[in-house]
């Protein structure tokens, strides 16, 4: 019997127990063992009810065009649990001289496509519009070493672009700055685009083209999530594993490579595994690998992570009838606030709130206010309700009937410049240490579905070591 420890209990751990689990049921000769440090499973992924009310805590849904995450979800019976965001109400703003101003349509990402609501757009100064227009006429590109994504931005419609749009939009995925993360890592298709064909409009323009015409199917929503949140997702995997092999409260202090396998010292527990899938953050990978190889655990510590907060206040129906339609706002580093973006969560995703109650669901945090952590509740609430005052006006002026405030400390991994090179030195020095393997959010993407995707990827590669795998 072949023994394998999966460390940590979040959605890419769990991942991987799940496709071990499936060996096993299948009568391979195999077992495992999660251990997870907090007292429940699931990382991130956390779903509350308040006053009739659906309130994620942390991830709210995840992108459709990432197949993986779906796709688990209908091989644990959740398939007929998959809805879509309400994407006819779709409309985004950005906070712009203390206003909200609507995101022009046609805009892909954060490239425009249409002419026309991008040259009447009050988000824009001229400027930055004549920018756009001869940005169809920038030759293709082939940057010899990585950049900024605010370098890149910059390069095609100038900075005001970064500052409206890059950053805010990373902000909201990453929680990081433009002006670090790595166009390479964090956006490969735009520098595909731009060494193909130079502007990034014309290239947006010519898949969309290829697209429609492969494909006669439907639009999809652009976000994908579970009737009962995403803690749905969590559940139903945790009842798909062996409950004799998930041990929560069990913090795993270090692995060591010993005897052709692994020595795993968690809490009060030493035990002897076959090999080890450390699905945790990065930051505490790096400390487990201590001993065990100081290069790659320094590699690993490299690898920056912010903290965020997110902040849910729940309205009755007067203050519902006088919010602005649409998914929500992003807020520029040039508006001078501590909130970085807000969904109005009764629009994107209805059924989370009876009718008559509006859910505002805000985030702080991010690279740049790592100090927000240190604020109690009623200060981050007292910031969020001031803002939001100011940014959305007087229908915030109203008590909210509910609050909850969550905080996730260096949970969000920053894809820096030279992100892709680390992770071939990563790999490299992994692959000298038979029966170990990694997964998580701080390799090859940040997302829901990136993370089952590596759960999965990781329980594989430790399987076809073992001489166990067939894809099934
Ligand atoms: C506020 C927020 C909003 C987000 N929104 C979205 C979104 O809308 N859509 C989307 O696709 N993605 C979103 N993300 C990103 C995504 O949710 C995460 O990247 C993903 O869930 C991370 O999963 P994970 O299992 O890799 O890590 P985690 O969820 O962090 O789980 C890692 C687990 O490892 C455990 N652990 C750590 N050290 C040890 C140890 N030594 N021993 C044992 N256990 C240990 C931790 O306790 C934790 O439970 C969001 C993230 C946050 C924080």
């Amino acid at each position: 019997m072949k023994r394998i420890a999966i460390i940590g209990g979040g959605i890419s751990g769990l991942s991987a127990a799940y496709e071990i689990e499936k060996k096993r049921q299948s009568g391979t000769p195999v077992e495992y063992i999660l251990f997870e440090s907090s007292p429940r499973l699931g990382g991130v992924l956390v779903t509350d009810r308040v006053d009739g009310c659906l309130i994620e805590a942390g991830p709210d849904s995840f992108l459709t065009e990432k197949p993986w995450a779906a796709d688990l979800c209908r091989k644990i019976g959740l398939g007929d649990q998959l809805i879509g965001s309400n994407d006819a109400d779709r409309k985004t703003y950005i906070v712009a001289k203390n206003k909200l101003v609507v995101m022009p349509d046609g805009l892909m990402f954060m490239v425009p496509t249409k002419i026309m609501p991008t040259v009447f757009s009050p988000l824009f100064s001229l400027r930055t519009k004549i920018r756009m227009a001869a940005e169809w006429f920038h030759p293709p590109h082939k940057a010899s070493e990585d950049e900024t994504v605010a370098e890149m931005v910059k390069r095609h419609y100038g900075s005001e672009m970064v500052d409206l749009l890059a950053d805010p939009l990373l902000s909201g995925v990453y929680g990081g700055e433009a002006s670090q993360l790595s166009v390479r890592a964090v956006l490969p298709r735009f520098a595909d685009m731009e060494s193909k064909h130079g502007s990034l409009g014309r290239a947006m323009l010519a898949a969309r083209k290829k697209m429609g015409t492969a494909a006669h199917v439907p639009a999809r929503p652009l976000f994908t999530s579970l009737k009962e949140g995403m803690q749905q997702m969590v559940d139903a995997l945790v009842a798909r594993l062996d409950a004799n092999a998930l041990k929560t409260s069990s913090p795993v202090l270090s692995v060591i490579p010993q005897d052709n396998g692994w020595t795993v010292c968690a809490k009060y527990k030493t035990d002897h595994f076959d090999a080890v899938i450390i699905a945790t953050p990065t930051h505490a990978a790096a400390a487990l690998l201590e001993t065990a190889d100081e290069k790659l655990s320094r590699d690993l510590s490299e690898i920056q992570y912010s903290s965020s907060v997110t902040v849910t206040l729940g309205y009755d129906e007067k203050v519902r009838g006088s919010l602005p339609p649409g998914f929500g706002f992003l807020v520029p580093r040039s508006a001078g606030r501590r909130m970085l973006a807000a969904t109005f969560v009764h629009n994107k995703f209805p059924h989370r709130a009876p009718e008559n109650r509006a859910i505002v669901r805000c985030f702080l945090g991010g690279a740049r206010d790592e100090q927000i952590l240190q604020s109690s509740e009623n200060e981050i609430l007292q910031i969020v309700r001031d803002e939001l005052r100011q940014i959305v006006g007087n229908a915030l002026d109203a008590e909210p009937l509910f609050a909850r405030v969550y905080k996730w400390k260096s949970a969000m991994a920053q894809y820096s410049v030279g992100h892709l090179e680390r992770l071939q030195r990563i790999e490299s020095l992994r692959q000298k240490l038979a029966g170990l393997a990694l997964a998580g959010n701080g390799y090859s993407g940040i997302g829901v579905p990136d993370c089952v995707r590596s759960g999965a990827e990781a329980a594989g590669k430790i399987l076809a070591d073992m001489g166990m795998w067939s894809a099934a």
